[in-house]
């Protein structure tokens, strides 16, 4: 039996990425900020943080994956521990460490949020999602409620005593939203009462909070069809102040591959009483204030779910004794009769791709959440302009390319620890199954490549995409002349070249091959997070190397060089086959008759 999996709140690299990267103390000056936030505030909230990360959630991921959620007569009850975390973060001010101080928030920006979503989402992915959602229903209230509703939602939702979920899916309705059948009856006193059968809805039932605000797509009775006549409802499990149920009840639950500590929940409107939030007809608009924010978390889920299952394939690399190496990596003398697997260059291999995509990934997640900051409460117009076109790009990049390389990270994770792995108790299978539903829901990946393509690209000509490349070239200036990151430099500035000249070439064919944009969103996606991977390691290798120049640096400086080293030998040419795949036209996946599959 393996020792149970546990988790080490990575906080050298959060402080690297915090303070050396982004330089968290100036950009927090220059937001408008209700209370001035420094870097002791910072540390000791990532310390404290960690600490029950550590030590109350990560020793219940196992069991709750294990003991998974009950249903009994539309009652949900949470894994054994998980209410006891709940009121314990709660007591801490977490819940509400995003919102507004008027709502008795602490009003922290986006990027430090995100260490909530990090550290908890590491030792416990299922218990996250509880307040992940909550966090989206909150903001989306907040941004569409009219004062009422503010009033009597957002408060409650702020401090953790209730709880959101997001209601979308129906079986007829996934990627098409716009299929949706939930219909909403205009009642003479101005609510509503819906009808309809939701699926697959997260934490929409269970026992951690007093009341769950349901945020609902449905459509007005006599709405057009398709995704413009969709409206957006507040449907509560309890109104406000009244004590008996709204009729609205979870009929059972998905049975499911991983996050089992979550409840997936089949929905159940029976002339639920609801409120319509934003205006009638502007549902899908309203929507995606919680959509955008759930895209950022789920590209976070992607890395913390790598994080920790690379943590257990590193400590077994480490111990576990297989074969002799061929020199190179230093076993201690007495070696003993086999040396450990993390002295074989496959294994390394593994590993270092494991950690080059998970610690690209995370400086490219925190960078994305500071331009969220600036693009709300930055004082420049100007600025804010161009860190909300960057924020629109880059969002389905960090969704899919994270996620998708979480995924690959994890299957690695586990192929490091061989047939140990795969038995129940290593632990990493568990992160595999866990990180697997970020590559689907909140938009599957496919559908994030066809928006960075279609909506983000072609959409404007390519000039989002251009202000991106203008960002990247401010970094690779910086550091073309230095002997170590030059070539790094060259191959990124190579790669930005070709890209523009592909979106030149895909924006010119798009408007006469109508299914350019699906045959080659994937590949564009892959290309432009691998730029941004590359981005961000040159940045993150050029602080380490000069360090190392003046000879102030440690082991941490040392593996980052290493690790930007490997990124560009082994994981940045991935590049060449998109860029080869992107430019072909869509006639190689059309051609083929339906019937033909
Ligand atoms: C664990 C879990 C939790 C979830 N939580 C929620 C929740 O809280 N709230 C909620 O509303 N939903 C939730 N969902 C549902 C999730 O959002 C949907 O599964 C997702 O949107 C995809 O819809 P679908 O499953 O119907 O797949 P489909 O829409 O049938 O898509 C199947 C495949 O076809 C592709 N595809 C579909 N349409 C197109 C197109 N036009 N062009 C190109 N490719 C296309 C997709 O990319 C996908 O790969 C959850 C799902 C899971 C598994």
């Amino acid at each position: 039996m393996s020792p149970p999996a546990t988790y080490k709140a990575p906080l050298r690299e959060l402080r690297f990425v915090l303070n050396d990267l982004l330089g968290i103390d100036e950009e927090m000056k220059a937001l408008r900020l209700p209370e001035p936030l420094v870097r002791e505030d910072i540390d000791a909230l990532m310390e404290d943080m960690a600490a029950f990360a550590e030590e109350v959630l990560a020793p219940l991921n196992q069991s709750a994956d294990r003991e998974g959620c009950t249903w009994r007569d539309g009652e949900v009850a949470t894994p054994g521990g998980f209410k006891a975390a709940y009121d314990m973060f709660r007591g801490k001010g977490w819940a509400g460490l995003g919102a507004a101080i008027e709502h008795g928030g602490r009003a922290w920006p986006t990027v430090l949020t995100h260490l909530v979503t990090e550290l908890i989402g590491s030792a416990n992915h299922s218990w996250l999602m509880y307040h992940s959602i909550s966090r989206g229903g909150y903001e989306c209230i907040r941004a569409n409620g009219t004062p009422a509703q503010q009033a009597a939602y957002v408060p409650h939702l702020a401090s953790g005593a209730w709880t959101s979920s997001m209601c979308i899916t129906e079986r007829e309705a996934g990627t098409d939203v716009g299929l949706l059948r939930t219909v909403a009856v205009p009642q003479p006193d101005g609510s509503y009462r819906l009808t309809g059968l939701k699926r697959m809805v997260t934490a929409a039932e269970h026992d951690l909070a007093d009341n769950i605000v349901h945020l609902v797509l449905a459509r007005i009775e006599d709405a057009p069809e398709g995704a413009r006549g969709l409206s957006l409802f507040i449907v509560p499990r309890h109104l406000p102040g009244a004590a008996e149920r709204n009729g609205v009840r979870c009929e059972g639950l998905e049975d499911k591959m991983g996050i089992r500590g979550t409840p997936t929940c089949w929905l159940r409107l029976d002339g639920a009483r609801g409120e319509l939030l934003n205006t009638a007809g502007n549902g899908l608009v309203a929507m995606f204030v919680m959509m955008n924010i759930a895209r950022l978390a789920t590209g976070m889920q992607g890395v913390n779910q790598a994080e920790a299952a690379y943590q257990l394939a590193r400590d077994h690399a480490r111990t576990r004794l297989q074969g002799r190496g061929f020199g190179g990596a230093r076993v201690p003398e007495p070696r003993p009769a086999a040396d450990p697997l993390i002295v074989h260059a496959d294994v390394r291999r593994m590993l270092l791709v494991q950690k080059a995509w998970t610690e690209g990934s995370r400086a490219l997640a925190y960078w994305l959440a500071l331009q969220v900051d600036r693009s709300k409460l930055h004082p420049e117009p100007s600025v804010r302009r161009e860190a909300d076109e960057l924020v629109s790009l880059l969002t389905p990049v960090l969704k899919a390319f994270a996620t998708d390389n979480g995924y690959a990270s994890t299957t690695l994770a586990q192929q490091v620890m061989g047939g140990w792995g795969y038995l129940d108790d290593s632990g990493v299978h568990q992160y595999l199954r866990d990180v697997r539903v970020g590559q689907i829901y909140e938009g599957a990946n496919g559908i994030q490549g066809q928006d960075l393509l279609g909506r983000k690209i072609l959409g404007d000509g390519g000039a989002r995409l251009r202000r991106f490349l203008d960002v990247v070239h401010q970094v690779l200036e910086k550091n073309e002349a230095h002997p170590v990151l030059q070539p790094w430099v060259a191959q990124t500035r190579t790669l930005c070249v070709r890209l523009d000249a592909l979106a030149r070439q895909l924006i010119a064919r798009a408007p006469s091959h109508p299914n350019q944009v699906g045959a080659s969103g994937h590949s564009c996606l892959r290309i432009v997070g691998v730029l941004a991977l590359a981005w961000q390691w040159i940045g993150m290798a050029s602080i380490a190397q000069r360090r190392i120049d003046v000879q102030q640096s440690d082991a941490f400086d040392v593996a980052k060089v290493a690790t930007a080293r490997f990124y560009f030998a082994h994981l940045f040419p991935e590049v060449e086959q998109h860029l080869l795949v992107a430019a072909q036209d869509d006639d190689a996946v059309m051609a083929l008759d339906a019937d033909f599959f």
